[in-house]
């Protein structure tokens, strides 16, 4: 994920495309860049570090009336100098700036260097620059007819926006999959991944849609598609004002993160699993497969909601894979001394990846020879610098400070880490590998559906509860770190206490603080253990407890006793942590706000840890 900006028309471009990156820095933060023309030719400053040490780097007299920027968020390549867009093509008659993964790049630079192409960065963009300007050179067709042309070869998603040495009137512009929008001025165009660069000067903008092209110039634009259709352009008024769209509409950055990730479940499964061949492709366990084989354990560590992201690993890998896991917190384990053996594999789990407990774990279990393996979303990051191997989430920046995208990212490729295992211990059948990767491939339209269903009633149900002083999270299985995480969340933004407790465990202690003004949230959706949590749920109703059960759709024993019910739609077991966190998130999200805190950022609590 990141953040593009493109202008041409009348005005000098670079001020408004800086401000314009300025304004889409949520979006991505690592490094930022412009290109433009100077002396008739085509020029790019770019720099690691935020937008505002790129504009120290501007020649404050430079003017072009023809610009693009970028502010980046690193998935190929680490957030340095040369990975920073606008990227030249390697003649230097192309640029171009870009949003996205392309997926197949690999064999895409295998082909090109045997052509003799040479590359000056990390990235994937710079592949897709590379093939626009070999097919150009090849087959001498227009610049956007070569666009088209060459993205019939691209696989991923990409928004795009491309300038030639050869023509300083024209900037031609690609989407599919991610966000891309032009803003139509009085002959003038800004284009940007949201409206927010441009609303200032115009509110007339277009959408465009996957797998459309679009060329513009000061006077002209016009839109065809990849598979060579013309296009007219729509031109939409917009109605929403700037704070809005840097949160996408939504109130806060928490709330568009929780709704973000049908979409962020997406973007982590992109190229992943290739059923035809059924493997899983992540490079980091593929290159260490041979370790994967002759480990006899995983130890995971992680700090907080990563931490409990470990625990869901741990019963899906053992579940799936059957190799023992174990899971510590960061802090804990690199202070007692822990007996690692050689062949046993580390696995960090962290956001940032610079969680500063984690960071000093993996350095112990590195030094202590095993091997160690990163899931992070921060590409570049520390973490991902130390560790020998690892799988970035991609799940774009998160900015809120109580995790919620991150979590199902990380959740999302501990089964993946799960299937790739099962299948070269020979685990897991042909059947099996089948069902659950054709679920995972789906699960972001089970995560929407639960997104819309709960939109009004989970509002409902925390205005009943809101002044609770404590509340109780139960879960069984794979459930009962997802309880976990419920509880935490509810902790972190609306400051009251609760618990989160393998439902057998209740009647070994929370039993005695059941009242009827103690909240209990039950995860009741898998079938495994259904029958034992339907007891729990009526112990809690024997001493008058105030039940809310998150249910299986068409569930009629444990929503028929609960006070309030949460249904969601069922799904494989190992699964299930991907949907069942959802109402919980909610709920802890319209509690929070209805207690008036400051849910971006809960008091005493900072994103990235980096202290011990
Ligand atoms: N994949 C590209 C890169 O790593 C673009 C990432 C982005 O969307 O910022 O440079």
């Amino acid at each position: 994920m990141c953040g593009i900006v493109g202008y041409i028309g009348e005005q000098n471009g670079i001020p408004i495309a800086i401000e314009g990156l300025k304004r889409l820095e949520y979006r991505g933060y690592d490094s930022a860049g412009l290109c433009y023309f100077k002396n008739k030719k085509l020029h790019i400053s770019k720099k690691k570090g935020k937008v505002a040490d790129l504009e120290e780097l501007i020649n404050k007299k430079d003017s072009s009336s023809i610009v693009m920027g970028h502010t980046r968020w690193a998935t190929h390549g680490k957030p340095i100098d040369k990975n920073a867009h606008p990227h030249f093509s390697m003649n230097k008659k192309l640029a171009i700036v870009h949003n996205g993964i392309i997926e197949n790049y690999d064999s895409l630079k295998e082909g090109l260097i045997q052509k003799g192409y040479k590359f000056r960065s990390d990235t994937d963009t710079e592949v897709l620059i590379n093939l626009i300007e070999y097919i150009h050179s090849d087959l001498k067709l227009s610049l956007s007819e070569t666009i088209q042309q060459t993205l019939t070869q691209v696989v991923g998603a990409f928004s795009i926006l491309v300038m030639s040495n050869e023509d300083p009137e024209t900037i031609i512009i690609a989407k599919n999959g991610s966000p891309l929008v032009i803003g139509v001025g009085k002959e003038e165009y800004y284009i940007a991944s949201d409206p927010s660069p441009f609303l200032k000067y115009t509110k007339k903008a277009i959408y465009l849609d996957d797998g459309e092209i679009a060329e513009i110039s000061r006077n002209k634009l016009s839109i065809l598609t990849i598979d060579q259709k013309i296009k007219s352009p729509v031109i939409k008024q917009l109605t929403m004002e700037l704070e809005e769209i840097e949160k996408g509409g939504y109130e806060t950055f928490m709330l568009k993160e929780i709704y973000e990730q049908p979409k962020s479940i997406v973007d982590t499964l992109r190229g992943r699993i290739l059923q035809e061949t059924q493997t899983i492709k992540l490079r980091g366990f593929n290159e260490s497969i041979e370790n994967f084989k002759n480990s006899k354990r995983i130890i995971i560590v992680g700090c907080g909601t990563s931490w409990l992201a470990g625990l869901v690993a741990e019963y899906i890998i053992e579940g799936l894979a059957k190799l023992p896991v174990e899971v510590e917190y960061a802090s804990e384990f690199r202070y007692r001394d822990p007996v690692i053996y050689k062949n046993d594999i580390v696995i960090a789990f962290s956001q940032s990846g610079e969680t500063a407990d984690t960071l000093s774990a993996l350095k112990l279990a590195k030094e202590k020879g095993a091997l160690v393996y990163g899931i992070c979303n921060v590409v570049g990051s520390s973490i991902s610098r130390l560790v020998n191997v690892g799988t970035f989430t991609h799940a774009g920046p998160e900015i809120g400070v109580a995790s919620t995208k991150a979590f199902t990212a990380q959740v999302s490729v501990s089964i993946l880490i799960a299937l790739a295992l099962a299948k070269i211990k020979n685990n897991i059948s042909k059947n099996d590998f089948n069902q659950i990767t054709n679920e995972l491939k789906s699960i972001h339209q089970k995560m929407q559906f639960t997104l819309s269903k709960c939109r009004d009633n989970i509002k409902e149900i925390a205005k009943k509860y809101k002044n609770a002083k404590n509340a109780l999270y139960l879960g069984r299985g794979v459930s009962f770190p997802v309880a976990l995480e419920g509880a935490l969340k509810l902790k972190e933004i609306s400051y009251i206490h609760a618990e989160g407790y393998p439902a057998a465990e209740m009647k070994h202690g929370p039993i005695a603080l059941i009242d009827e003004n103690m909240p209990t949230i039950i995860i009741a959706t898998n079938r495994r253990n259904y029958e034992k949590i339907f007891a729990n749920a009526q112990e809690i109703k024997a001493r008058n407890g105030k039940l809310i059960a998150i249910v299986s759709e068409g569930d009629n024993q444990i929503s028929k006793i609960a006070d309030d019910f949460i249904e969601v739609p069922k799904t494989n077991y190992y699964l299930s942590p991907l949907i069942n966190i959802i109402p919980l998130q909610l709920f802890s999200y319209h509690i929070a706000k209805m207690r008036g805190c400051n849910v971006d950022q809960p008091r005493n609590l900072a994103k990235s840890v980096t202290v011990e």
